[in-house]
């Protein structure tokens, strides 16, 4: 792409971002409407939240709660937060000094990139990684270091990570469950990050917005409850996965007080804070309904396990998923077409939208997978599986 736009004669647009397109999810997702396909792409669940939080949220709309709340965030969801954390971690959070509330975890992570990133600083990321990243740290002046995850697992490769790490590295991005490999870390691999990170003038942002998305017994390993780490990390979550509720765009950021103090500043003159309602909605249905979120992984395995059961017949290879909503499948036995054309082809031709894996690339692969969303009602997987069997 050029470096300059030209907008109208004697008028140019000098793109801060000359590289970047639309987000592959919107172009998905328009694709899929445009042609009517049972939309597999973009992550977000075709049900509806919990009767009981959207009771909330009309209570509190009709009941005053609708101007501004605090910047930081309503004063009874930090309470909430701090106190699921408390009680599911044994970890004591300071709601007032560690934990802001944002326009979902989007908001979060570029504020956290925007706290400590500088010009030419450098940001450690793991392909494929979330799209959202790198443009944040490139508006902020820093260079992107793209590993590569290795193959077939989705691992992070420790000598490369060692070798990648100088006085330049301010900060490293993980995200765990990992979107849109599946793949999760393990206390041990955070213990790794934590030694390499521990005596250096580097960060941690830890993206864990699927941290109840987990799989098979495993435990969610975060940032926020390891012991070195918690001093040294942003931790970023969003209630738009956890409560079935992606359009809210309510997420928030839990960061030791002196990064906090700097993630505050550009979080209030960037989105300020977030929509009133919500967060009185979510502060009562975390407290009143805990059973909620330590459902959820049950809730989300059992779609993960009828999905990969519905497909199994089909010419996909599936990989493992271990949390997230996502399922991967190596196509390479259907088609030799690049991963873009291929979810194209899938969407407009055969009627299921996909997510190519490419765009979650510097330098990608060659390997033929695409990404299934199975956030979806048992029908519309069992509708969607017909198809994908018989492609
Ligand atoms: N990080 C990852 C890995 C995600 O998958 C998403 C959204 N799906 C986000 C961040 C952004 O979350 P939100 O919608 O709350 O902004
Ligand atoms: N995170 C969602 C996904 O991976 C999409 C979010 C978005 O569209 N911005 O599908």
């Amino acid at each position: 792409m050029n470096q300059t736009t030209n907008q109208s004669p004697g008028q140019t647009i000098q793109s801060k971002l000359p590289d970047v397109g639309t987000t592959i999810f919107t172009v998905m997702s328009k694709l899929a409407q445009d042609h009517g396909a049972i939309n597999l792409s973009q992550g977000f669940p075709d049900f509806e939240p919990e009767e009981a939080l959207l009771d909330r949220v009309s209570h509190y709309l009709k009941t005053g709660k609708n101007q501004y709340p605090p910047m930081i965030g309503v004063p009874e969801l930090r309470q909430a937060i701090s106190s699921k954390f408390t009680q599911t971690r044994g970890v004591d959070i300071d709601p007032d000094t560690e934990i802001t509330i944002t326009s979902g975890a989007t908001e979060a992570l570029f504020c956290a990139i925007h706290s400590v990133v500088q010009t030419d600083d450098e940001v450690i990321v793991f392909d494929p990684a979330y799209d959202s990243y790198e443009p944040a740290i490139t508006l902020a002046g820093g260079k992107t270091i793209h590993l590569p995850l290795t193959l077939p697992d989705y691992q992070i490769d420790w000598d490369a990570l060692g070798s990648a790490i100088t006085d330049r590295t301010r900060l490293i991005i993980i995200n765990t469950p990992h979107n849109p490999t599946g793949a999760i870390l393990q206390e041990r691999d955070l213990d790794r990050i934590a030694g390499l990170i521990e005596n250096r003038n580097c960060y941690l942002l830890s993206d864990e917005v699927y941290e109840h998305i987990i799989f098979d017994d495993e435990i969610h390993a975060s940032a926020v409850s390891h012991p070195v780490l918690r001093h040294k990390s942003f931790a970023v979550f969003s209630f738009g996965k956890t409560y079935h509720a992606t359009g809210w765009k309510i997420g928030y950021c839990i960061a030791p007080p002196e990064l906090t103090v700097e993630f505050r500043k550009i979080h209030q003159f960037n989105a300020f804070t977030t929509v009133t309602p919500m967060q009185w909605a979510l502060a009562d249905f975390i407290n009143d309904h805990p059973q909620n979120y330590l459902e959820l992984p049950a809730f989300y395995q059992h779609k993960r396990d009828l999905f990969r059961s519905l497909i199994t017949r089909s010419r996909f290879k599936l990989l493992p998923s271990r949390g997230t909503y996502f399922q991967l499948a190596d196509y390479s036995d259907i088609s030799d077409l690049k991963d873009t054309d291929f979810a194209n082809w899938m969407t407009i031709e055969k009627g299921v939208a996909v997510i190519p894996l490419s765009p979650f690339y510097q330098t990608a692969p060659d390997t033929r997978i695409i990404r299934f969303c199975f956030a979806k009602q048992d029908d519309t997987l069992a509708e969607a599986a017909k198809i994908i069997c018989a492609v």
